[in-house]
């Protein structure tokens, strides 16, 4: 009989699955009003918590100040399939060899889905696709995407990353320093993807595990990001669309500078809304919850407050880099400094495209200047209606 290192023989884990679905007294409901099954614990090292019948919550570490993804096997009987892999580098792979001697039992893993194409979801895909053959499941945009950032990772930082920086109000006296950093992250935290891969779609349907699975695309956070729906029992898998506790990073990038993404992301958030049956939330980061709308009405209204402050702010014109007081609390270094560039720009440019927001460009700098009546009651609705941002209903695709 095959035990993990916790101990838990596949029966007692199925057992367990059952009773911890079931059984709402084992679990606890917070503060933030997610129910969460299996309270506090998460899979350490090669353990894994059972989430269902032959479904498996495991954990890969992460060298980042996000220390972990979750990632999720299903038992297809004479093989595994994984929901996403952990990144690239010696301690993901170590887990993953731990994991294979401790609990897949000697069945290879046959599928890797990929839930989008950041390096923690998909960066050890290719591993695992010459490890065990496995084959790769995705949308067409997000392979596609990661295979242009891995093949287009350079040392030097590209002039349009610079500029890009620049017209958004970095001083001109950081250029050395932006120009020092490399380009080639997205490379080094992603194996090299497998050269082929099959495509999945809003709407597709998947087995896993036994159990039928539709596809429910999302957007704003990546460009096709696919979350999975089951059909046969309250479960979804929610990638970094739906995450407890932390919210997913939604920025504009130098190579679409104006990118709107938070309409694609309020947009996408308000259509799951729909998701049948209450689901079990199985996130890529922090721990399974119960809660979905819940915590798509909190992610939605954390955005439209944040969009409140920025355009209060923008009462005298703004560039971007000086948005920051009314978005963020904390002073931004690095990585986390790009990333709140990104995402106070999707701000802006939400507030832009919805005619509450008026730029101008000085020939150096770009700066936003508040113009209109804020209302948040009617931002989701004049989000879906931009060109291009309305997804179909999700009652076409089940
Ligand atoms: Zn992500």
């Amino acid at each position: 009989m095959t035990k993990n290192k916790a101990g838990v023989s596949k029966g007692e884990a199925k057992a367990l699955a059952q009773a911890s679905v079931a059984d709402h007294r084992r679990g606890v409901v917070e503060d933030d009003g997610l129910w969460y099954p299996h309270g506090d614990a998460v899979p350490e090292g090669s353990t894994v918590i059972p989430v269902a019948d032959g479904v498996y919550w495991a954990r890969m570490p992460l060298p980042w100040s996000l220390d972990h993804i979750n990632v999720y096997l299903f038992d297809e009987g004479d093989s595994w399939s994984v929901v996403d892999t952990g990144s690239m580098g010696k301690r993901g792979i170590a887990a993953w060899e731990a994991l294979e001697a401790d609990f897949l039992g000697g069945k290879p893993i046959s599928r890797v889905i990929g839930t989008h194409l950041h390096p923690d979801h998909i960066g050890l895909a290719g591993w695992l696709a010459e490890r065990f053959g496995a084959s790769l499941t995705m949308t067409a945009l997000e392979y596609m995407t990661a295979s242009n950032l891995w093949m287009g990772g350079t040392k030097e930082v590209p002039d349009n990353e610079i500029e890009f920086m620049l017209k958004s109000g970095v001083d001109p006296q950081f250029e050395p320093m932006m120009r020092s950093a490399r380009f080639d992250n997205y490379r080094r935290g992603v194996h090299q993807l497998p050269p082929r891969y099959i495509r999945v779609e809003d709407g597709s349907d998947l087995m896993l595990g036994g159990r039928r699975w539709r596809v429910v695309i999302g957007r704003g956070h990546s460009p096709e990001h696919a979350c999975l729906s089951c059909l046969d029992e309250p479960l979804f898998i929610s990638g970094d669309q739906v995450l407890p506790n932390i919210t997913s990073n939604v920025s504009v990038h130098a190579r679409e500078p104006e990118a709107n993404p938070l309409a694609h992301w309020i947009t996408s958030l308000e259509r799951m809304k729909g998701i049948p049956g209450d689901p079990l939330v199985l996130p890529s980061h922090g721990r399974v919850f119960k809660g979905l709308e819940t915590r798509l009405t909190a992610l939605v209204d954390s955005h439209l407050g944040k969009l409140k402050s920025l355009h209060d702010w923008c009462s005298e014109a703004r560039t971007p880099v000086e948005t920051f007081p009314s978005l963020f609390r904390r002073k931004l270094t690095g990585m986390d400094f790009y990333m709140a560039l990104g995402e106070a720009l999707a701000h802006l440019h939400l507030l832009e495209s919805l005619s509450l927001m008026k730029r101008t460009f000085d020939g150096d700098v770009y700066r936003f200047e508040a113009v209109g009546t804020y209302d948040a009651s009617l931002v989701a609705g004049q989000a879906k209606a931009l060109p291009g941002v309305a997804l179909r209903e999700l009652a076409d695709i089940y």
